[in-house]
């Protein structure tokens, strides 16, 4: 069963973030009124802490005798779940990130969902991120949503629903995270942080996500995400080559730095308007997606020469 589990197995936190409160509530109130679905899908953003919600609402569900509303901390399914071994919990994920979920971990959930309970509560199962399965997982996975044994609860996370089949979609009962108000995600960035400062810079490379934004203040990422776009400014004014900036980009995580270009030419596209390069500029964007999700296949493409191309793309775009 490990085998399966992701980055963020059984991963316990009893509280979730103070922007999830509305969410945590809706959930409260069905299971006081005893109608708790069987599935949940869990949608919005990435970098919002949809998982960690799962997290929190997975341990709620397996305590004993939850507090105000929250998972005690203390009973036997508390320090199981703390010990990261409660049997009644599975948490399922791809075994590499950015790569797909297959049928054989959806089977094994099949047969935990099947199974009674084996600390006589409930049983919950946690597939995140739920796009990463492939057809044959996603398929496995309908009949488990279809014929839910009593007690248990699957819940899906998803950062892209779209990506996700109708099918499946259709069978949870929908729950939607927004990347929260500035000013939460500033006021709470100054709580774990412990400081307030200017986080106007670091929220708007963030998009506003405050894990990403963490993620960013915890790594070099923010220096290098600054670097990466004075190296695009310097390309788009022609004072540096793209063949020499390629050689550059490859300090960046090639994933993540996609993402940061695909930011500039969307903020290009939304402040020049309808002019002519915006057919250009769409097609770029496109293209970005398809190198980006190369980037992330099982293949191995020569990324120096992809950002060559990009940047030359860039260059042009941006004159
Ligand atoms: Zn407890």
């Amino acid at each position: 069963m490990s085998a399966f589990m992701g980055e963020f197995s059984q991963k316990t936190s009893a509280m979730y973030y103070p922007w999830q409160h509305p969410q945590w509530q809706m959930l409260d109130r069905l299971l006081e009124i005893d109608r708790f679905p069987h599935a949940l899908l869990l949608c919005g953003p990435a970098f919002i802490g949809k998982q960690h919600f799962a997290s929190a609402l997975a341990a709620r569900l397996l305590c004993e005798k939850p507090l105000a509303g929250f998972a005690c901390g203390r009973c036997k399914q508390c320090l199981l779940l703390a010990a990261k071994s409660h049997p009644d919990l599975l948490w399922v994920g791809p075994e590499e990130e950015g790569k797909a979920i297959r049928i054989d971990p959806i089977r094994e959930l099949g047969q935990f969902v099947s199974k009674t309970a084996l600390q006589g509560g409930r049983k919950v199962a946690v597939i995140s991120p739920a796009e990463s399965m492939n057809l044959n997982a996603a398929n496995a996975l309908l009949k488990n949503l279809e014929e839910p044994t009593a007690g248990t609860c699957v819940i899906l996370v998803s950062h892209q629903l779209s990506r996700l089949p109708a099918t499946v979609r259709s069978r949870c009962r929908l729950l939607t995270f927004a990347v929260p108000p500035l000013a939460e995600v500033e006021s709470w960035l100054a709580q774990v942080r412990g400081r307030k400062g200017d986080v106007s810079e670091l929220l708007g490379y963030a998009d506003g996500r405050p894990l990403l934004a963490l993620r960013l203040l915890e790594s070099d990422l923010l220096e290098n995400r600054r670097t990466f776009e004075r190296l695009l400014d310097e390309v788009a004014a022609g004072e540096l080559n793209p063949l020499v900036a390629a050689e550059k980009c490859l300090a960046s995580p090639p994933g993540m730095a996609i993402d940061w270009l695909y930011s500039r030419v969307a903020a290009q596209v939304r402040t020049a308007g309808a002019t002519g390069a915006m057919a250009l500029r769409f097609r770029f964007l496109d293209k970005l997606v398809r190198v980006k999700s190369r980037l992330l296949g099982s293949a191995n493409p020569n990324v120096s020469l992809l950002w060559e191309e990009l940047l030359m793309d860039w260059q042009r775009l941006s004159r």
